[in-house]
């Protein structure tokens, strides 16, 4: 049994991954509260350690094993998300731990925390099938941002992507559900909510509705808000486009897409298994330009996938510089445990030269932000502030088409609306003085 000061256990939960991995995580911290656990700042000050991990990629995964070994050894140390379900194997030959469960392990997480103290080592690898729960407690970290994991799992079966394997088929919440929680968080002060899923596109369509539903039911909740809406496979949100539009229209949804393209090449789209083509992406986002000239355009691009030939990624990059995005996440492709790629051994492309491409594409979408941002200095407008910046006395405010923008003020501005004018523009973000 841990020795525990005044018999309260802290507990330190550290979160890896996508937003839907950080509600997860406030989840488990709202439980453990519930529960009468103490939360800790720090793992330092902590008796048990919760990592709720990410799988997505390789990358991410190596630097979680490397902060797990870096664990003090009178920790308790549970493994939570998505890895103990992608490559247990791994976590249990590399690192110390003392529990390992699967994603959304919220309401089970008190009885784990007190499980492990009395010594027992609890392995509960199932996957979770079934809709986030909203009605549970929990804390979140932003007092103005609230976010709602709206559904779990996607129907995609992407060659590269393990996350299907760890959260399974599509499973959303009701939009009642979702309205529910706004209204109660945005009576607990919350001013911006992040609508997120794996696949936002494909919401609903196991329930017999849609984003483009959600969106307008939310859009239409009394109040002084915000919306931004998460990832949308292309595929899904082709089929639906119209609706979607018409729902972005009201002025609290943030003019913000992030609609990940992966590649610019036909041919590796088939092999990934995303069912659209480049056209299909282009079109899209040309849509939502016609409609929101300056929304701003978030994509994701995987450099190295099997098979990609030089023309393959030259697509890429000629795609990039026509649909000039103002963010691009970009990846080198590692094969993934337990997905389709796996079987493409033969066609990796060397690494060496996977790392040369994506050094390409980070410098060319670097450079497309810079000037994209460019043309927003001498803008004026309203930004919502939801977050304290890096430096001391500064802010970050988003505006209609959620641009992070840098504010300077002595006043504490969080949840504050402020009037801006940008004067400086830098490839991530804006600079502004307030009016
Ligand atoms: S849509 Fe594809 S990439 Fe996204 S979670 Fe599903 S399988 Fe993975």
């Amino acid at each position: 049994m841990l020795p525990v000061a005044m018999g309260i256990m802290r507990v330190f939960v550290k979160t890896y991954g996508c937003s839907a991995n950080s509600a997860d995580s406030q989840v488990i911290a709202g439980c453990l509260l519930q529960a009468g656990y103490k939360l800790a700042r720090s793992e330092g000050d902590a008796e048990v350690v919760i990592y709720n991990t990410c799988a997505v990629k390789a990358q991410t995964e190596n630097r979680i094993i490397a902060d797990l070994k870096g664990i003090a050894f009178d920790k308790k140390v549970i493994i939570a998300g998505c890895l103990p379900l992608i490559c247990y194997e791994r976590l249990r030959k590399e690192v110390r731990f003392d529990a390992a469960v699967g994603s959304a392990a919220g309401p089970a997480m008190a009885d784990i925390v007190k499980r492990v103290s009395k010594g027992e080592t609890v392995i509960e690898l199932s996957k979770f099938e079934a809709a986030p729960k909203l009605d549970l407690p929990r804390a979140r970290s932003n007092p103005v941002v609230s976010i709602i994991p709206v559904s779990s799992g996607c129907l995609g079966s992407c060659t590269y992507c393990c996350v299907v394997s760890a959260r399974g088929h599509l499973k959303s919440c009701s939009i009642a559900e979702i309205g529910n929680l706004a209204r109660k968080d945005l009576g607990r002060g919350a001013k911006e909510f992040w609508i997120t899923a794996q696949d936002m596109g494909c919401y609903g369509s196991d329930l017999g509705t849609s984003l483009a539903k959600l969106v307008r039911a939310l859009g239409e909740i009394e109040g002084d808000f915000k919306v931004r809406v998460g990832m949308m496979t292309p595929n899904t949100v082709r089929d639906d486009i119209d609706d979607i539009l018409e729902a972005f229209k009201n002025e609290r949804i943030f003019k913000f897409i992030h609609l990940p393209v992966q590649s610019g090449s036909n041919k590796i789209l088939r092999q990934m298994n995303r069912f659209y083509s480049v056209k299909d992406f282009e079109k899209i986002v040309q849509r939502f330009r016609k409609v929101f000239p300056r929304i701003t355009v978030a994509t994701d691009v995987i450099c190295g996938f099997p098979g990609e030939s030089n023309e393959d990624f030259e697509n890429t990059l000629s795609l990039l510089e026509r649909i000039r995005p103002d963010i691009v996440n970009v990846s080198k492709f590692f094969v993934r445990p337990g997905t389709a790629a796996l079987e493409m051994r033969r066609r990796f492309v060397d690494f060496q030269e996977t790392k040369q491409r994506a050094t390409k594409v980070s410098r060319l979408v670097k450079k497309i932000s810079a000037e994209n941002n460019e043309t927003w200095i001498g803008w004026t407008g309203e930004v919502l502030v939801d977050e304290k910046g890096k430096v001391s006395g500064s802010w970050v405010g988003r505006n209609f088409a959620y641009k992070p923008i840098a504010v300077r003020s002595r006043e504490k501005l969080l949840g504050e609306k402020v009037q801006v004018r940008v004067v400086s523009a830098f490839p991530t973000y804006l600079a502004a003085e307030i009016c």
